[in-house]
């Protein structure tokens, strides 16, 4: 599926393929922390079918306890995340699905991990009560 992606003030725009059926969740703290939100939910895209269109995404380097090293591309005026990925070579993005233009359309993310630091209400939104607009 082709998606295209942007910031919220609209500098950094780009374009990339997805498997639409590849969206997951990670509650871990770190992606807690980086997003200012509860969870981060992303979906992978492949070297070959991403581009970046306009903007120039400042990247914030992050080391994992492993020792491995991201970069985690942001825009440098709005703050909005667009994706993480390895400093050399990437094989791949990981897009942060909320800067994707069509990301209602996707289904329901197949997955969700670091289960063990969710927030709990999080597991359960369908508990907490609705309103259409604020
Ligand atoms: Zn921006
Ligand atoms: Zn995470």
């Amino acid at each position: 599926m082709k998606i295209d992606g942007k910031c919220y003030c609209g500098k950094i725009t780009y374009r990339a393929e997805i498997d639409p059926g590849a969206v997951r969740i990670c509650h871990c703290t770190d992606c807690q922390r980086l997003t200012g939100s509860a969870f981060r939910a992303v979906v992978a895209a492949p070297r070959e079918g991403f581009a970046l269109l306009s903007g120039q995404p400042k990247i914030y380097v992050k080391t994992a306890e492993s020792g491995t090293r991201r970069g985690h591309a942001f825009c440098p005026d709005c703050g909005t995340p667009l994706y993480s990925s390895a400093l050399e070579d990437p094989p791949s993005y990981t897009l942060r699905l909320g800067s994707i233009d069509q990301r209602a359309e996707l289904p329901r993310p197949r997955r969700q991990i670091w289960c063990r630091s969710a927030l709990p209400w999080s597991m359960n939104l369908a508990a907490v009560e609705k309103a259409d607009r604020q």
